[in-house]
């Protein structure tokens, strides 16, 4: 491994000892108390947080295309304010971005971005109607994440971007990914999930490489701006976990496990 995708040592990390995770939900800019997370966080006395950032939902003025702003956002800058509001109660502040998934604006712009099913149809969100699955493995995360990524270190100067749902939601057979996992291995993307089958072994293996690789680029670039800060892949897929640990954990001074269950749909994020 080269010294270029090695964890800095950040001390950040190390110093931190209370995480608190604040979730926004896309209309909680019209209806949140942001003094009230404020007084939370000083009476738990918590010395680091993670808030919502970008990803499938924008709680910032974004100037990158297809990124959604939150339509509850006004002229606001939700994200800003809490940022400095943690600042100045001296904490470490990681921002979250979500890339799974996104609208019809930026499907019909860059339909392949999306995620494809086996047979050949655009995935739908399994769970939001209104949103398509992107392929995490194609220019949607490692070329228009890399560009939220920058313009969220760029702006707050994060000590990190806390990824959720980063690593892909199951199998995809877009254009990217027949075409590159050909030009890596030379063969079809596999139609079965048995992992004796030689052509899912190496798409298991390839993928695995393909996601380090993303953290990669994300961490180059982020580190042109801030050198101390870090990528934190989120690890919380457990054993079916698609991620190469050992590279993974390699790359960030610290990693989380953030696995949710919701009762109710309200606004995916
Ligand atoms: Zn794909």
């Amino acid at each position: 491994m080269s010294a270029a995708v090695a964890a800095p040592a950040s001390a950040w990390a190390s110093k931190t000892m209370r995480w608190a995770q604040l979730s926004l939900v896309e209309d909680d800019p019209a209806h949140f108390d942001i003094n009230f997370w404020f007084d939370y966080f000083k009476r738990t006395r918590s010395d680091g947080v993670c808030l919502s950032g970008g990803g499938c939902v924008a709680f910032y003025p974004t100037q990158i295309p297809f990124h959604h702003r939150s339509a509850w956002l006004g002229d606001r800058d939700v994200l800003g304010e809490l940022v400095a509001g943690c600042r100045k109660m001296g904490m470490a502040v990681l921002i979250r971005t979500d890339p799974h998934g996104t609208y019809d604006d930026a499907k019909a712009a860059h339909p392949d971005w999306i995620a494809v099913e086996a047979n050949g149809q655009p995935r739908r969100h399994w769970a939001s109607p209104e949103m398509w699955v992107t392929c995490a493995l194609g220019p949607y995360n490692f070329e228009f994440m890399t560009d939220v990524h920058k313009e969220i270190m760029s702006r707050y100067r994060p000590e990190g971007i806390f990824m959720n749902r980063w690593d892909g939601s199951g199998d995809c057979y877009c254009v990217h990914c027949q075409e590159n996992f050909k030009t890596a291995s030379g063969l079809e993307l596999p139609r079965t999930t048995d992992p004796r089958d030689p052509g899912r072994r190496a798409f298991l293996e390839w993928r695995r490489k393909r996601l380090v690789e993303v953290i990669d680029v994300w961490n180059r670039e982020i580190r042109a701006i801030n050198p101390e800060s870090s990528i934190i892949p989120n690890n919380g897929s457990g054993a079916q976990s698609p991620l190469d640990a050992i590279e993974t954990s390699r790359r960030a001074p610290l990693l989380t496990a953030d696995r949710q269950a919701r009762h109710q749909r309200r606004f995916l994020l």
